[in-house]
């Protein structure tokens, strides 16, 4: 399922519950996340209906249930850019040792191999056309968010769930725990959590779930609610 939010984000829905995005830009269009493996096809039509090219494919982070689309898409977009963090390109190769200064805690949910290297790497403050990369460590280590600068939509990956209700990673919802369950590392989950509802996005959008228009407040109040539950 395809659905438009805004100007400029077009969202795309396997299985009710898995979320691809295009954001339009002046150039074409930026994918971000790529889906379970079987997915390409679905953001490839979604693209053709918007009557764009796909420019770059972002990742927000190495699960599988986003990069899993990653070879199969870059193999139908021979023009088109990869990029993702540095740690997302280790662990799309297998390497999958944590960076000095993280928590040395046990990595969780599953990651992919994958053959498409990026173009670039992308870290904290650089910005990809429209888009903002903000460092959002905790549901996976190497995790970005996307900051839509002109008009402030937030693409958080799985820093938040919407998916049975808004939470913050890691923070159990029973209708749908998988991304608590992936959930690396809590504490930095919830600090992430903070550093992107200070940004005060206009409009929440995740891997898992709903879009969300006007978050602010419900952010703030899921993000004291980990605060108790992660104690
Ligand atoms: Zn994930």
């Amino acid at each position: 399922m395809t659905t438009k939010h805004g100007s400029y984000c077009t969202k795309i829905t396997r299985f009710g519950l898995m979320n691809s995005y295009l954001v339009d830009e002046a150039d074409g269009l930026t994918a971000v996340d790529t889906g379970m493996s079987g997915s390409a096809p679905a953001i490839l039509a979604a693209a053709a209906a918007l009557g764009k090219p796909i420019r770059r494919v972002l990742l927000t982070h190495a699960h599988t249930d986003h990069a899993g689309s990653l070879d199969d898409l870059m193999a139908q977009l021979p023009d088109a850019e990869f990029l993702c963090s540095p740690q997302t390109a280790r662990f799309l190769i297998g390497d999958m040792g944590l960076e000095k200064g993280q928590p040395q805690s046990k990595l969780r949910g599953g990651f992919v191999r994958c053959t498409s290297k990026p173009a670039l790497t992308v870290v904290d403050g650089d910005q990809i056309g429209s888009l903002r990369a903000i460092a959002a460590p905790g549901h996976a280590p190497d995790q970005l968010a996307f900051l839509d600068s002109r008009d402030r939509t937030l693409y958080a990956g799985d820093a938040f769930q919407t998916q049975g209700g808004l939470a913050v990673s890691g923070d159990m919802r029973l209708l749908f725990p998988l991304p608590a369950w992936a959930t690396w590392h809590k504490p930095t989950a919830l600090e992430t959590a903070r550093n992107l509802t200070a940004l005060k996005p206009s409009r929440l959008v995740v891997g898992h779930g709903p879009v969300l228009d006007h978050p602010h407040k419900a952010m703030v109040e899921v993000v004291e609610r980990a605060a108790r539950n992660f104690q």
